[in-house]
């Protein structure tokens, strides 16, 4: 796997070594863009681009008998970034969700996060200008944009603490309990200041601290890490106050830095007043370089095969994985470009379609993108 070094970012002739798990259902053809448009990077920066395929999910299934192999997880160790797709079929209908829980599509992703120890979770939410019709909340509000992202402890708190269910008196009860110690936190506050020095400079830590004992010991180690970033401003929310805020003025967020469960309602919140599912990417980081970057939307069986799925969530996955994986962010920033010019001249796949604008296929809006790179 590659190291990080100084001045990282200005290289050209530099060898990417990508893992690809093109996955289920509209998987394939969104990932087939994104190796495009990543060619076409190279060709303009003067890199090469080492793609190897893995399967997992349903795929992995069909050929193997399980969600992801060994081999695969080898594969993917190997590789310096892995581009996912993604993985799963019609939860009603497709044979796979006959199969025992362990065995299912989604069991090849949680085995692969667990594997790779991915345990920061990074959605960016964006309102482009073109695309804010999108936007469910008032014009005045989407009228000046946003563009945030939102860092999320993926591995440790509410969602893997002890859990049970007893019976006391008659009376049934269950139990969930919520743990994080400062070494968790401190790795995903770290993460969380890096990234932040790549954008705004601006990190809102969310917790519940007026309550909850883990969001006071967050909140302390968040300051001590702060301390190490006096050029990075901090500013502490509570859940509650984020949750409304993110509806009444969500301009004014960069880097939202939270816990497992939180992040988990607050990403999917700011997911949707965005309004464009095929437009949303994500990565996740471990604590070297290394990620696995996909879009935030699933498989899309309904309209798989067909060249009509939007491309441009997994297109921009890929410059995150050339962001934060690479630190080309020269590069990250010519895919980005190439996305707002296309929706500036008028193109848009179906599921973002609105009068008077241009529709293309899938591929073709791969295609427009990578001639865009510049
Ligand atoms: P979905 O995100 O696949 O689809 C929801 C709706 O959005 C569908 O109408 C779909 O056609 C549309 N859509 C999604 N992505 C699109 C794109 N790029 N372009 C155009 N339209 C798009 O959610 P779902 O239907 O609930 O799930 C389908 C499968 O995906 C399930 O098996 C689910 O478990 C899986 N899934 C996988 C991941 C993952 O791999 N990380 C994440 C979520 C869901």
């Amino acid at each position: 796997m590659m190291d990080a070094w100084p001045g990282m970012g200005k290289e050209t002739n530099m060898e990417l070594h990508i893992t690809c798990i093109p996955g289920d259902g509209i998987g394939p053809e969104i990932i087939a863009e994104a190796k495009k448009v990543l060619e076409k990077v190279a060709a303009c920066y003067g890199h090469q681009m080492v793609f190897t395929d893995i399967l997992m999910g349903g795929a992995s299934i069909d050929a193997y008998g399980v969600p992801l192999t060994e081999e695969s997880i080898q594969t993917a160790r190997a590789a310096d970034a892995v581009l996912m797709g993604s993985i799963g079929g019609d939860t009603t209908r497709s044979p796979w969700y006959k199969l025992p829980p362990n065995l299912r599509p989604e069991a090849g992703l949680l085995a692969i996060r667990k594997a790779l120890n991915l345990f920061a979770n990074l959605r960016p939410a964006v309102l482009y200008e073109e695309l804010a019709a999108a936007c469910p909340l008032k014009e005045e509000i989407s009228r000046a944009g946003f563009d945030m992202l939102i860092m999320r402890e993926l591995t440790g708190g509410l969602y893997f603490g002890e859990r049970k269910t007893v019976e006391e008196n008659g009376v049934r009860k269950a139990i969930d309990t919520l743990t994080y110690d400062e070494n968790e936190i401190r790795r995903i506050a770290v993460k969380g200041f890096d990234i932040a020095r790549k954008r705004r400079k601006k990190v809102t830590s969310v917790d519940k601290a007026n309550v909850l004992d883990s969001s006071r010991l967050w909140r302390k180690v968040v300051e001590e890490v702060a301390a190490d970033y006096p050029d990075v401003k901090l500013e502490h929310m509570l859940v509650d106050n984020c949750a409304m805020q993110l509806v009444k003025d969500p301009a004014q967020f960069d880097v939202i830095l939270t816990e497992n469960m939180f992040g988990d309602i607050l990403s999917d919140e700011a997911s949707m007043v965005t309004g464009s599912i095929g437009m949303l990417s994500s990565a996740s980081l471990n604590d070297s370089k290394f990620g696995l970057y996909e879009p935030s939307h699933g498989s899309a069986p309904d309209i798989a095969g067909q060249d009509i799925a939007n491309p441009i969530a997994t297109v921009l996955s890929a410059a995150m994985m050339l962001r934060y994986s690479f630190d080309l962010d020269r590069e990250a920033d010519a895919i980005e470009a190439a996305v707002k010019q296309v929706l500036k001249e008028g193109y848009r796949t179906g599921d973002i379609h609105s009068s008077g604008c241009k529709k293309v296929g899938c591929s073709e809006m791969g295609s427009l993108l990578a001639e865009r790179i510049r």
